[in-house]
């Protein structure tokens, strides 16, 4: 080999690697490119964090697609589909969008599951405590009782071929506050998919998924709040990709009367806050929409028949924190949750 031609393999191999450094570059960027939106919509802040070349379009779609669910579930909407059945109650069936119908049909499948812990038709309750409101009350017994005889989502009826949902009696009001947000998760994580995003992080107050990894290729981390903590402070840390992180607590929604708190999560079979031993719930499930269904009832149904429910059925995990500072954690994800150092919890495995 002369040297004329050994230089001009080298000429050949310094281009070489140079257009493949250009390459890396190039790709490397792209996926950098970094969209992160915070917002209120459904009564909570929202956050929406997205990777990737068409991130910011993604964000933009996912918005509106919120504000569309929210139109249409919304109990304080007075168009709603929800507002328009409930306020057909007793008369007749409401037509309502395809969505709606969905997340009705799925939500009932969890009243029956939990065994009527979880009852979309609450409203009533709901509506008579107004907790998470400016102005919340502590209602008196009559009032509770009263109530109460309106819940029982066995009322709801169903009209599949003509997409429309009634309810049995007059005065009876479904709220789907329990398990809209995880159906609005998993929406939005499917506008990202179809952009092309490989890395998001979705959390719609308290109700979060996490698209692929994070930019290092390492799962993300998700922090579990502790319940008795000030925000921010967590128990401990799960490490997940593709997966819904849903989480239900007493510190979310409450108000206080003679230093007793009462919290958003009503009792169907009490009328009052769950007093079940479990402060905070956390479900971590492939589809939003079932973490979130999962998470209000079980809350309420307490650790021992939670844990075994939740062990019951595939591809679900939960963490449960009982007020007695224990958290119970299930087969699934006992190797993907890290405790936070220096807390005061203990560990049931
Ligand atoms: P989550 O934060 O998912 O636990 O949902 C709590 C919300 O669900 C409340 O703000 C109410 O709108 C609604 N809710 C409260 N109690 C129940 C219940 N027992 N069944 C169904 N929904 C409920
Ligand atoms: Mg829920």
């Amino acid at each position: 080999m002369d040297i004329f031609s050994l230089h001009n393999i080298l000429i050949i191999i310094v281009i070489l690697i140079t257009a493949m450094l250009i390459v890396v570059f190039i790709t490397g960027k792209k996926e950098e490119i970094e969209n992160i939106k915070e917002f209120y919509a459904m009564g909570t802040v929202m956050q929406l964090k997205a990777y990737g070349r068409k991130s910011e379009k993604a964000i933009g779609e996912a918005l509106e697609r919120l504000d569309q669910i929210e139109n249409r579930m919304s109990v304080f909407k007075t168009n709603s589909d929800i507002s328009q059945i409930n306020k057909k109650a007793g008369v007749g069936l409401q037509k309502v969008n395809v969505d709606t119908y969905y997340v009705i049909n799925k939500a009932i499948s969890y009243c029956r599951l939990s065994e009527g812990a979880f009852d979309i038709t609450i409203r009533p309750l709901v509506g008579l405590w107004r907790i998470g409101s400016e102005n919340p009350r502590l209602p008196n017994k009559k009032e509770i009782q009263e109530k109460q005889k309106l819940v029982n989502y066995k009322d709801i009826m169903l009209d599949e071929e003509n997409c429309s949902i009634g309810l049995k009696s007059e005065n009876q009001a479904i709220d789907v506050g329990g398990i809209a947000k995880g159906y609005a998760a998993d929406e939005v994580r499917s506008i990202f998919v179809k952009n092309g995003i490989k890395s998001a992080i979705i959390n719609l107050g308290g109700n979060i998924f996490v698209l692929g990894n994070k930019a290092d290729g390492k799962p993300w981390k998700v922090g579990i709040q502790d319940p008795l903590k000030n925000r921010g402070e967590f128990v401990g840390i799960i490490a997940a990709s593709n997966k819904s992180i849903v989480t239900s607590g007493n510190y979310e929604r409450y108000f206080q009367v003679e230093g007793k708190k009462y919290h958003h999560i009503i009792d169907p079979r009490t009328g009052y806050p769950s007093e079940s031993e479990i402060i905070s719930i956390t479900i971590i499930s492939d589809l939003s929409i079932d973490g979130d269904g999962l998470s209000t009832g079980l809350y309420i149904m307490g650790v021992e028949k939670a844990y075994s429910l939740i062990e019951s059925l595939p591809s679900v995990d939960a963490i449960f924190i009982t007020s007695d500072k224990r958290i119970y954690v299930t087969s699934g994800i006992k190797d993907n949750f890290m405790l936070t150092k220096l807390n005061d919890y203990k560990l049931q495995i």
